[in-house]
């Protein structure tokens, strides 16, 4: 017969839970700002850590510290995990509800405990708590879509607690319920056990799910460009080779535009850099304003812009590259800065990325020559 003590159990949950809280709380100081929610996550473990060890001393210590605070401190971690993933997801919590039900089982608690003491009662009304939060939680989880294996990993732990609550709740009614948390009958040894090893993967669940918003930050970071959020070079040239491998597959045409602001550099030495820099954050808000969905849009050198327009037809793209050019010669509030622009499309099935780009280069400085403020084509 295999023995399990429970009370080691409970202090191996401790001993984790408080080893987990140090590092998301590490983790949170080398991460983003951007990223919310990890110092809530590295709290909400501390005050399960904190519990568990106390309940360790059930026994040993007073019954307010190691029955009444336990049963404070592991409800409101679990609810410090929910508060910091909805602000992880970008949620504004909402506190006073679970704060009120938390306080109110507290009071019946101690009733509970030193005016009619029941372990029973005590048992029920946590359990109670710990499924309410969470079925919130798995909700949650659903809500912002099981889209990665972070969210799947939490959205299973939490059902899998759910599952074990609830058979502790209904196993309570009609089985021997024990006097204490260290009681040593199998569905209470399941129930302490598989709690204990759930919250260690609840937390590398936190962790996981943090770095996958930290890789997708990084991922846009190196993407993007930071002044314009047009593509970045690199990125649009992969782009392109895979549009062009599905336009020559599909037999149909894709159209590159390279742009140029026309003399960008008075801008600057009329108006300084930062009034510069405005004009190309415009530059590019207008463009994506002109361009539809499946166009793409980077930002090549300082003024210099590259578009894509999948499955367009070189008309079409002349047409494209005409709106834009009115758009920007027109008139408005602040520094007026014309464009010159340059279009081709894949002519011929040997065509690659650097011959489209070369060609729709070239029509810009036919552009250029010609007077600047003018489309060319091919
Ligand atoms: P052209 O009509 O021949 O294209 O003339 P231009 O003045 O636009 O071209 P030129 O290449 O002489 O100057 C480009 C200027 O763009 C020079 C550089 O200071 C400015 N520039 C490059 N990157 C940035 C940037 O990020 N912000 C600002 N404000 N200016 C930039
Ligand atoms: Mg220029
Ligand atoms: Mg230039």
């Amino acid at each position: 017969m295999i023995h399990i003590d429970p009370r080691t159990v409970i202090l191996l949950a401790g001993v984790m839970s408080g080893f987990m809280a140090i590092i998301v709380f590490a983790l949170k100081r080398s991460y983003p700002p951007t990223i919310k929610g990890m110092g809530d996550w590295a709290m909400s473990l501390l005050m399960v850590s904190v519990g568990s060890i106390l309940a360790f001393g059930f026994g040993t210590l007073p019954d307010g510290v190691s029955v009444i605070l336990p049963r404070l401190l592991l409800p409101l971690g679990l609810f410090w995990a929910y508060v910091g993933t909805q602000r992880f997801f970008g949620i504004q919590p909402r506190f006073w509800p679970w704060v009120v039900l938390i306080t109110a089982v507290l009071l019946v608690q101690i009733w509970f405990t030193h005016i009619e003491p029941s372990y029973h009662a005590r048992l029920v009304l946590s359990a109670s708590v710990a499924v309410g939060l969470f079925l919130a939680f798995v909700n949650l989880i659903r809500k912002q879509g099981l889209t990665s294996f972070a969210r799947v990993l939490i959205a299973g732990v939490m059902v899998c607690m759910l599952a074990i609550l609830v058979m502790r709740l209904v196993t309570s009614f009609f089985l021997p319920v024990g006097a204490s948390i260290l009681d040593t009958s199998p569905q209470h040894l399941v129930y302490v056990t598989s709690f204990s090893f759930l919250i260690v993967l609840l937390s590398v669940g936190f962790v996981l799910l943090a770095a996958e918003r930290l890789h997708t930050e990084v991922a846009y970071l190196a993407s993007h460009d930071s002044l314009t959020n047009a593509l970045t070079r690199r990125h649009m040239n992969d782009v392109c080779a895979r549009e062009l491998v599905r336009s020559q597959r599909n037999g149909q045409s894709m159209a590159l535009l390279v742009m140029d602001l026309d003399h960008f550099k008075a801008v600057n030495d009329t108006y300084g850099h930062q009034r510069g820099d405005q004009v190309l954050v415009d530059f590019v808000n207008k463009v994506n304003g002109l361009l539809r969905r499946p166009d793409q849009l980077a930002r090549f050198g300082g003024e210099e812009f590259v578009a894509l327009l999948p499955e367009t037809s070189l008309p079409e793209a002349l047409c494209v590259a005409e709106r834009i050019r009115e758009a920007c010669a027109l008139d408005g509030p602040g520094p007026r800065c014309t464009v010159s622009v340059g279009v081709t499309t894949n002519l011929t099935a040997n065509d690659s990325v650097d011959s489209l780009m070369a060609r729709a280069d070239a029509a810009m400085y036919r552009a250029k020559v010609l007077g600047r403020n003018r489309v060319e084509g091919p």
